[in-house]
């Protein structure tokens, strides 16, 4: 199908109870591309300043995401810092630099332009729609956002949901976005606004998939290694549709399947601080994660 990823390529600093590391490699943009990166090749839209690490360039291009829309811009790369507290779902935004992204408005190179997949992941909304509307004919718009967005952007965001077909965020942003408490009546008024499929992740929960004819559940991989939280929602949405863009379907079944493998990506990506884990596992490690969780679910 080929996939095209807006989003953050960072730096974090990420403080939890145990440990704090700063200016690690992370962003949305990241953590997708190298979690969709298992199934096909995804292609990146993003910016970073001249001091962003070489090394991680080059890891790009090993997994042979396509780096052609991803700009090396003269100043600071991104720099985001969060913290969490001993719940792992709970986290705080300390500082969000922009930096190169303030006035990144890119011209999609001509072959990302006939992209059948479009994940719009945690970026500026205005940014969101300025790359959306220069893909001809997407078959499936995804999208993610976070509280600053829905706070200093409401109206962008909902414009950009009324051209997305699958909407992930958390059950915080949903409540957010909608004033609503009741996460089922949250997901019927969102999927008014234009989305087919909603997707409510719940941290260590898991997540809920309101759909058009069907609600279900998925748990998340009970994982006794939590190090670093950050990325697992991105990390979500690129084992969902980097396996979309492989198998080149997307009927219920594959949408159940694909979530199944976003729930495993996202397991795997806080094992570890930034994105150490997504670079150690191979393609084996997800497929027997995929068949254990299959023994968690059926009965
Ligand atoms: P997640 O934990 O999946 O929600 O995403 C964490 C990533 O989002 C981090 O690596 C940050 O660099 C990135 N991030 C945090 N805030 C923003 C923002 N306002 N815009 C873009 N990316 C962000």
């Amino acid at each position: 199908m080929s996939l095209v990823i807006v989003g953050s390529v960072a730096f974090d600093t990420i403080q939890t109870p145990h440990e704090r590391r700063e200016k690690i490699v992370g962003g949305s943009g990241t953590y997708c591309s190298l979690a969709a990166s298992f199934f096909a090749p995804p292609k990146i839209v993003a910016v970073v300043g001249k001091d962003f690490p070489r090394d991680v360039l080059a890891l790009f291009k090993a997994r042979k995401i396509d780096t052609r829309g991803l700009e090396i811009r003269s100043g600071k790369t991104f720099h985001w810092e969060g913290r969490y507290g001993e719940d792992p779902n709970q986290r705080e935004t300390i500082r969000t630099e922009l930096n190169v992204f303030e006035n990144f408005h890119p011209t999609l190179p001509d072959s990302y332009r006939s992209a059948r997949l479009v994940f719009l992941a945690n970026i500026d909304p205005d940014l969101q729609d300025d790359i959306l509307s220069q893909v001809r004919s997407p078959e499936i718009v995804a999208m993610d956002t976070i509280k600053l967005w829905i706070a200093t952007k409401p109206d962008a965001i909902r414009r950009v949901l009324g051209k997305v077909d699958i909407l992930f965020v958390n059950d915080e942003e949903v409540r957010l976005l909608t004033g609503e408490a009741n996460l089922v009546k949250a997901a019927r008024l969102i999927r008014g606004w234009g989305p087919r499929l909603l997707v409510a992740k719940k941290g260590e929960h898991g997540a809920m998939f309101f759909g058009q004819h069907e609600t279900y559940v998925l748990p998340a991989y009970p994982t006794p290694v939590v190090v670093d939280p950050t990325g697992a929602g991105d990390s979500f949405a690129g084992g969902f549709l980097g396996y979309l863009d492989k198998t080149g379907k997307a009927g219920r079944p594959d949408l159940r399947r694909a979530a199944v493998y976003g729930s495993v990506l996202a397991s795997f990506a806080i094992e570890d601080f930034g994105i150490e884990r997504l670079k150690a596992i191979k393609k084996r490690d997800i497929e027997s994660r995929y068949r254990e969780f299959h023994r968690l679910v059926s009965f």
